[in-house]
């Protein structure tokens, strides 16, 4: 997926097939790996969780040109990243499901 293929994207509100799209899915497997599997925020406060989510530490739809920039990315744990981005927890009311079934096409 381009750039451009990703503006568009989020022109529409459909940002959700960027992360299932296959460049981005090799992308995040590979900076998952590089951070050991382990959430970087929990690790910088001293603990450990494993890492589930691969995150835009700017976020991807302000510089969308970063998308694929792994200087850019970091492995979160479902948590820590649910606090990088507080406008989709909507009070818990229900899971947010692009940043928890990862597996899903
Ligand atoms: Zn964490
Ligand atoms: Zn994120």
């Amino acid at each position: 997926m381009t750039i451009d293929e990703i503006n568009k994207l989020l022109n529409e509100g459909n940002i959700v097939k960027f992360y299932n799209c296959r460049k981005w899915r090799k992308l995040s497997k590979r900076i998952q790996k590089r951070d050991n599997y382990e959430c970087q925020k929990c690790k910088r406060r001293g603990k450990y969780s494993k890492g589930k989510n691969v995150h835009h530490i700017r976020e991807l739809k302000v510089v969308p040109e970063l998308a694929y920039a792994e200087d850019n990315l970091e492995t979160l744990c479902i948590s820590c990243h649910n606090e990088e981005h507080p406008e989709k927890l909507e009070g818990f009311k229900k899971p947010e499901p692009k940043f928890i079934n990862d597996e899903r096409w």
